[in-house]
């Protein structure tokens, strides 16, 4: 018999504290989970769940555009932000209780309170202690706002998805995902979208030509782009609020969102009292097993601040839990993690950038199709696609593909599997298409740019 109440306790259910609980439990371990703010985390509350939903939402304008050239008479765009807020919530609320489920039928035991470390093997929820043998840290990040004047003005991610109405002018200040993903969503949604970046083209690390084509696209459904741009200060009347930029000149609107990247929750949770090291931000430095400086005490997902995907969180999840709990060993193998922002149109990636593959392999060959997908020679929409393949010379293989377009997410997830299982340009150029689709580029492209 154990001389502790458990085996595993999770601090945090987002998807990767759900996963690694439900997995542990499901292989004999006995768990408990803890949580003071949501079932299922970031993405299913505040994330990749409701942001897909609007992003849904946001989408319907072009559609009601593009079904003109195919002899449709739309006959309302009347758009209702209540009504997509309150079924949103709805769909929320149902998977906090699949996650609750999922918990309780796995045989974790919840605690619905704030949890704290109090030792290398004891945790008190809201006052009543446990022991464990082991402790998993889980608990993700948080918006990080800078420090600018009127800060206080500005709301993030968390908020927009809560907000009484559709802010007719909007101000998105950042150029990673969240920021472009929600310049596309109210842009879609009928306000008119601002938005602020201060290097020289939005989304830092992606391909160089998929930034500036998804730029030059979001350009044309109307967004407003101002890079090397920065904000010196917000200030609010009674009727609006004022974005004083960099440049001299100033932007009146009805909300300010801050997108400048999110930090992991790690303050007063008890970790330094227990030693836990923290790195960076504030992130919980883990070993490639996902174990702290202190033994007894892991973490995985955002609040170690390295991949921050949901998929990446799951993986790990399970990863430790096999770990731990299990003879068997599945390490997380973070080579070729696709990934897609959803902005309109998608990018979606997956492999190296063409400036990470010329430093990593030397010599590549780029092959690169930009096209008026068959849908818009009738829907009159002048929307392009763009599609990026980058070839390590020596290999064969293909190293990098970078897709703009339409689903690019759905198309990317795909192309995954085959980078992933060292495909080469000749096991691409010996696949045959699927016509008429956009994706069939991806096994046509013959003659490279470079
Ligand atoms: P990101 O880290 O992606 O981007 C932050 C952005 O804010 C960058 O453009 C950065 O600029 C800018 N920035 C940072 N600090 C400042 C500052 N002081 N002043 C002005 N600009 C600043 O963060 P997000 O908030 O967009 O998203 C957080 C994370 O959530 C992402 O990294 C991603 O891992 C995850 N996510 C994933 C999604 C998906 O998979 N589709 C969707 C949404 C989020 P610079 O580049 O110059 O540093």
């Amino acid at each position: 018999m154990s001389k502790y109440n458990y085996d595993l306790f999770v601090v945090g259910a987002g998807s990767g504290g759900v996963r690694a609980a439900r997995m542990s439990a499901g292989l004999g371990a006995r768990v408990a989970v803890a949580e003071d703010r949501y079932m299922g985390g970031t993405c299913v509350n505040v994330g990749c769940i409701p942001k897909k939903l609007l992003l849904y939402a946001s989408q319907f304008q072009d559609e009601f555009k593009d079904a003109t050239g195919f002899g449709w008479t739309v006959k309302s765009e009347a758009f209702d932000w209540s009504k997509l807020i309150t079924n949103k919530n709805r769909e929320i609320k149902r998977l906090n209780s699949v996650y609750e489920n999922l918990l309780e039928s796995a045989g974790a035991h919840i605690y619905n309170g704030r949890a704290e470390l109090t030792g290398p093997h004891t945790v008190s929820v809201d006052g009543k202690n446990f022991s464990t043998e082991r402790i998993l840290v889980a608990v993700g990040g948080w918006p990080h706002i800078p420090d600018v004047p009127g800060r206080e003005y500005a709301i993030t991610s968390n908020e927009a998805f809560f907000l009484n109405q559709l802010p007719k002018r909007v101000v998105l200040v950042g150029g990673g995902y969240i920021a472009v993903e929600f310049a596309g969503i109210f842009n879609g949604l009928g306000s008119n979208v601002t938005q602020i970046y201060r290097g020289p083209v939005f989304l830092r690390g992606f391909d160089d030509d998929a930034r500036s084509f998804l730029a030059q696209e979001m350009l044309k459904k109307g967004v407003d782009l101002r890079f090397n741009m920065d904000v010196s200060a917000i200030t609010k009347s009674s009727e609006e609020l004022t974005v004083a930029l960099s440049d001299g000149t100033s932007i009146n609107c009805d909300a300010v969102m801050y997108a400048t990247g999110r930090k992991p929750l790690t303050a007063n949770l008890g970790l330094e009292a227990c030693g836990v090291t923290l790195g960076k931000n504030g992130a919980i430095v883990v070993n490639d097993r996902y174990q702290t400086n202190i033994e007894s005490i892991y973490a995985i997902g955002d609040v170690t601040d390295r991949i921050n995907l949901t998929p990446v969180a799951l993986a790990e999840g399970m990863s430790l839990a096999w770990d731990l709990f299990s003879a068997d060993e599945k390490i997380v193998d973070y080579e070729y993690v696709p990934a897609a922002v959803f902005s309109q149109p998608n990018l979606g990636t997956v492999g190296y950038t063409e400036t990470r593959a010329r430093e990593k392999f030397g010599s590549v060959t780029i092959y690169k199709s930009t096209f008026t997908a068959l849908k818009h020679t009738l829907s009159g929409n002048d929307e392009k696609t763009l599609m990026k393949l980058i070839v390590d010379d020596a290999s064969d293989r293909v190293v990098g593909v970078h897709m703009v377009g339409p689903d690019a997410g759905e198309t990317i997830q795909g192309v995954a599997i085959a980078l992933k299982s060292g495909a080469t340009k000749s096991n691409f150029d010996r696949t045959i298409g699927i016509h008429p689709t956009a994706a069939e580029e991806l096994v046509t492209m013959r003659d490279p740019v470079t």
